[in-house]
């Protein structure tokens, strides 16, 4: 059985928000066993928080927003990522606005704050969500007018592993596959530092919807028809990122096991997949009880 885990000290992060462009001050706290991942707003009255789970997302545009209230905290997911890939289980994550500073538009920043920190092992079990059984959502991509399929498949298996495709007839990006499987300390090195993709023609509609209003471009993987404009960190770095949401959202579970094959899906049906999984589990926990009940 593996600990529960928190970070042995607080962490203090500032920067601009990657949707909304504002200075955000973030603090991230040690919290007891069982606690869970909260989010918190350091700013309003009372210092609102809310725990980190399928019932608290408000919105999946672009990114995970959570709240309740009337309030909201935004860009969680590769923050959420970072703890799923260390491990953390027990923190509370202060912010002085709606959104979370961006780090580097990847998972590196944060975990590289978390290692410093240093993780602690508590005295409690950690609790696994099993994908017992096989099953699948499905949605829609609109990619240049056309029309796509989404799907997100759970199928059981011993540990948690992501098969990602993502496709695009896009020129320079092509279509990219990834697997990837959440063992040992390979997170850090493979997964982490994948950054956000911006591709050019989408940013100044992004910025009329009011989103991507951030202006430090040089954080993320910006790419029009004529190439890449940064250098990327992997020859897939897209998909690794694609992988790195999925890690992250998914984590509103808390730690999974089973194997999660992906075409072209983002964070809504993400979190579909989530809320799935959390209804799969309850009706078949029940029946368990029942056949015991029934020693049948
Ligand atoms: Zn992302």
């Amino acid at each position: 059985m593996k600990p529960q885990q928190t970070i042995a000290a607080e962490i203090e992060i500032s920067g601009q928000g990657l949707h909304t462009g504002a200075m955000a001050k973030m603090r991230i706290l040690p919290q007891p066993a069982n606690t869970g991942i909260y989010f918190g707003r350091s700013d309003l009255p009372g210092k609102p928080k809310i725990k980190a789970d399928i019932h608290s997302v408000l919105d999946t545009k672009k990114c995970v927003a959570i709240g309740k209230d009337g309030w909201r905290i935004s860009t969680i997911e590769h923050l959420m990522a970072a703890f799923h890939g260390l491990g953390i289980d027990n923190v509370l994550v202060e912010v002085d606005k709606e959104e979370l500073p961006r780090g580097d538009c990847s998972g590196r920043f944060f975990c590289q704050q978390i290692l410093k920190a240093g993780i602690v092992a508590q005295d409690q079990p950690r609790h696994y969500t099993y994908i017992r059984e096989p099953f699948w959502v499905e949605g829609m991509v609109c990619k240049q007018g056309e029309p796509l399929r989404s799907t997100l498949i759970a199928l059981p298996g011993e540990d948690f592993q992501i098969s990602f495709t993502f496709t695009s007839d896009h020129k320079v990006t092509g279509t990219q596959y990834y697997h990837y499987s959440l063992t040992g300390d390979t997170f850090v090195s493979e997964i982490a530092p994948a950054r956000t993709i911006a591709f050019m023609d989408e940013i100044d509609y992004l910025r009329s919807q009011g989103l991507a209003l951030s202006d430090a471009y040089e954080s993320v993987i910006v790419v029009d028809d004529d190439g890449y404009r940064n250098e990327l960190r992997y020859p897939e770095e897209i998909v690794r990122h694609k992988i790195l949401d999925l890690i992250g959202d998914l984590y509103l579970l808390g730690p999974l096991v089973g194997h999660i094959v992906a075409v072209r899906s983002g964070h809504t049906l993400d979190i579909e997949l989530a809320r799935k999984i959390a209804g799969q589990m309850k009706p078949l926990d029940n029946m368990l009880k029942f056949k015991e009940a029934h020693n049948d």
